[in-house]
């Protein structure tokens, strides 16, 4: 079995004696748990290029809102640890939620511009949460390489501003998105789908991949590539949060695609929130 340590003065100690030992590299795959293909592709990134791989495991109450769905988020830390045992990991991060946010806890990490789009808009609390923990992360495991999911496109554009803007002496990753042979991008969330809302939930995919055709055709005019995306999204009578193309780095709304763009997608599926995207090029 896999290593599995709960307090930050352990992984602090634990990271140390791996460098001690020679390992040069330390890569880093913090998760929420419920470990998919997604995830595990993420920790073959790290031992590609790493020495030593450390996954975290922590639902983070911070990034939910009240009324979200932080209690009923599945836990199952036997389960992910088995998955892990079989890639190469050196220990798995488990910290509980008093080690993370002891009684009389009061910072946070705000970035405050790209925070206010999109996701930021649907859930105003969530990037908060998302930076304030991976910098406590990043802090305690102190990697030289942290992997992220393009899965969760405005979440890795967040923490590469916050690890610019900090100085965070962590490389930050980028990994593609794994997604099941339909095309739907893997989520723990996923396996709240009905089989019904499950093929409903392809057609972000399928909205994606026919926006991606079109502007490979040639098609710049965002407003053409919105109007496909919808009518595919209404077509599945999914509820549409938002359709869109976007600057890939400001992550601001694009009427012309003229520059690297986005295509993003949050959609809602009975009460199933989805999110999705597809990088777009200007040529
Ligand atoms: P989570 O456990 O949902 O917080 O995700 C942990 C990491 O896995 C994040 O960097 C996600 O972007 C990444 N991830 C989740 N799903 C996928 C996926 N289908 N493909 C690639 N990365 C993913």
């Amino acid at each position: 079995m896999i290593t599995q340590i709960s307090s930050i003065s352990e992984i602090r100690a634990h990271v140390a004696r791996l460098r001690e030992n020679g390992k040069r590299k330390i890569g880093f795959v913090p998760t929420m748990g419920a470990l998919h293909q997604g995830h595990l592709s993420l920790v073959e990134a790290s031992n590609k290029e790493c020495d030593a791989t450390l996954v975290s495991v922590f639902v983070n109450p911070m990034q939910f809102a009240p009324d979200e769905d932080f209690k009923k988020y599945p836990r199952e830390l036997d389960k992910d640890s088995a998955l892990l045992t079989q890639l190469r990991v050196d220990a798995i991060f488990c910290p509980t939620d008093e080690e993370m946010y002891p009684v009389g806890y009061q910072s946070t990490v705000d970035v405050t511009e790209i925070t206010k789009l999109w996701e930021g808009a649907q859930r105003p609390t969530h990037f908060r949460g998302v930076t304030t923990v991976v910098l406590k992360l990043l802090l305690a495991v102190q990697p030289d390489f942290a992997y992220f999911g393009r899965k969760d496109f405005q979440q890795l554009r967040v923490i590469e501003q916050m690890v610019a803007d900090l100085n965070v002496p962590t490389t930050i990753r980028p990994c593609p998105i794994v997604r099941e042979a339909d095309g739907l991008a893997m989520s723990s969330r996923n396996r709240y789908l009905s089989p019904e809302q499950r093929i409903q939930g392809v057609s972000l995919s399928r909205s994606l991949n026919a926006t991606k055709e079109l502007s490979n055709q040639g098609e710049r005019d965002c407003q053409k590539l919105r109007t496909t995306m919808h009518k595919i999204l209404e077509d599945a009578k999914v509820g549409i949060d938002y359709a869109t193309i976007v600057d890939r780095r400001t992550l601001t709304e694009l009427t012309t695609l003229d520059r690297p763009a986005v295509a993003i997608i949050a959609a809602r599926v009975g009460s199933t929130r989805l999110i999705d995207n597809c990088e777009l090029d200007a040529n």
